[in-house]
């Protein structure tokens, strides 16, 4: 046993390291979504604690240091922990194995997904490598809470390793139906897994009970008990509350309970963007080159889960049907580059420029131009400054196991006293919880385009009673409430059995 009563698993580190004369330097990055400073939070008040990621065993850096410390300052006692991988391990395991198998097939596009035997052998290994460097930092009845679906494998080894652990698996992507996961060749092997922990948290109900078919379909399952959302209070009719979903089973000799943890978002952190002068600065300036257009904004990856293209031509309709619109609207596209190397986000990125191309090169005039897309990626405080200036928040994903674009924008325009009308794919996570938000479908053109048109046409008073609904819900599950709430959930007991299914 090792001395750390929580062991985070995470499969990158919580800085940056940077290389500087031949030295490294630790850097804790300004995470947009606040979820790494959230866990570091955990180890403020001196709890002993350890962080188990990769790093690179490169011999040009000098010798691989396998524990660091994090920040001795702000948390004494938390270690960095890490396993050394080869570049090679590291490009097959997160760069293709991981973004080409099983990121298509849990976002629901399995028809795009490879499944190589000797990929899924590096995976295998570098989850032991994992799992063994866990297994040796953790205390006596510790907590280790595992990160997603990168490490879908530890829980396993290290179950066997430390059947004394408490052993938690957060889950941030989307969790597909039955149907579609059981498309992965090894599925019994991840499920057989996962079932190792005691708790495993998603962030929607729906992902939740997805995994329980998923299990159905291996093993039998008795439901011990369910716990529906029963509303923690009710705020303009609309109930709010998803983290009270929670379920447990038994399947064989185990035990497993699973709950809803929608991550939140760190309100403090765009306080504080918006009072800063540069970002009023930034907002000083759009709204000048804006010149009185209407701005719909959209914030995502470059993904073919983002929904991009479909909102591309969505626009274009609505300028097409709508010609009262032309030069009184702009769509803002920040679009964060992915690897090049892979051809399917070359071919996305191409069609995405031809079609921005096409609606410029049929609709611009002279000052106006209905689209300007940016392929890069922003500070978050530059990203605030947009958000605080839109007047629609466009997001589109064809399937998004939450997204917190849409909670940032909610938070951003409450705390800016604006009243944004926020559009959402009722296929984002998020759209189970942002009741207030109009919901549309992005297989859908027409709906999409309506859904655009409803909310530049939506009244101030409507818009601003809907913004209310939504920072309510969004100040209501912060990320810090996150945290708490999941660390909280994996130390409740089960009830005693009430039905068998
Ligand atoms: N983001 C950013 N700069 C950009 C674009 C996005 O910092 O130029 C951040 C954004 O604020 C959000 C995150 O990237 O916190 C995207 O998270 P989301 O859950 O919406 O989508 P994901 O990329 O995780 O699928």
């Amino acid at each position: 046993t090792g001395p750390s009563d929580l062991v985070i698993v995470y499969h990158r580190l919580p800085y940056d390291e940077i290389v500087e004369n031949g030295r490294v330097r630790r850097v804790v990055p300004q995470s947009p979504n606040g979820i790494m400073p959230t866990l570091l939070s955990f180890f403020a008040d001196g709890r002993r604690g350890a962080w188990v990621a990769w790093g690179v065993n490169d011999p040009k850096r000098g010798p691989f240091e396998s524990h660091t410390p994090v920040d001795p300052l702000r948390y004494p006692r938390l270690t960095a922990a890490r396993v050394a991988l080869s570049k090679q391990d590291v490009d097959v395991f997160y760069r293709h194995f991981s973004k080409e198998a099983f990121w298509p097939t849990l976002h629901t596009f399995w028809e795009r997904a490879t499944f190589r035997e000797d990929h899924w052998q590096v995976f295998l290994k570098i989850n032991r490598l994992f799992a063994e460097r866990t297994a040796a930092e953790a205390a006596e009845g510790a907590t280790v809470w595992i990160h997603d679906y990168n490490l879908w494998m530890v829980p396993a080894t290290l179950r066997e390793l430390r059947p004394d652990l408490k052993i938690a698996f957060f889950h941030h992507t989307y969790f597909p139906s039955a149907d579609v996961f059981n498309v992965i060749p090894w599925r019994r092997t991840i499920v057989g897994s996962l079932l190792q922990c005691d708790y495993v948290g998603f962030h929607i109900p729906r992902q939740v009970e997805n995994f329980v078919d998923v299990v159905r379909g291996a093993a039998p399952v008795r439901v011990v008990e369910r716990r529906s959302c029963a509303p923690r209070f009710v705020t303009y009719g609309c109930a709010v509350g998803l983290e009270n979903y929670s379920t447990c089973i038994d399947v064989g000799d185990r035990r497993i309970r699973l709950g809803a943890h929608p991550v939140g978002t760190d309100l403090g952190r765009i306080e504080q963007a918006l009072s800063r002068t540069p970002v009023q600065k930034r907002m000083a300036e759009l709204r000048q080159s804006l010149n009185g257009q209407r701005l719909i904004l959209s914030v995502e990856r470059l993904d073919y889960t983002k929904g991009t293209l479909e909102k591309l031509r969505a626009f274009e309709k609505l300028l097409e049907e709508h010609p009262e619109l032309l030069g009184k609207v702009t769509l803002i596209t920040i679009c964060v580059p992915a690897a090049q190397e892979m051809t399917v986000y070359r071919n996305l990125q191409h069609g995405i420029e031809q079609a921005v191309g096409r609606i410029n090169g049929r609709y611009s005039r002279v000052g106006w131009t209905p689209v300007q897309f940016f392929f890069r990626s922003l500070p978050f405080e530059e990203v605030v400054a947009y958000y605080a200036m839109a007047d629609l928040m466009w997001i589109t994903p064809l399937r998004d196991g939450l997204n917190l674009v849409a909670k940032e924008y909610v938070a951003t325009q409450g705390l800016s006293g604006g009243r944004g009308v926020l559009v959402l794919s009722e296929f984002a996570g998020a759209a189970a919880e942002l009741k207030g938000a109009i919901l549309t479908n992005p297989h859908d053109v027409m709906d999409l385009k309506n859904g655009c048109y409803l909310g530049l046409n939506m009244g101030r008073a409507e818009a601003s009673a809907r913004l209310r609904q939504l920072f309510d819900i969004v100040s209501h599950y912060d990320v810090r409430r996150w945290g708490d709430d999941f660390l909280g959930a994996t130390r409740t007991k089960a009830a005693q059995p009430v039905r068998r299914i």
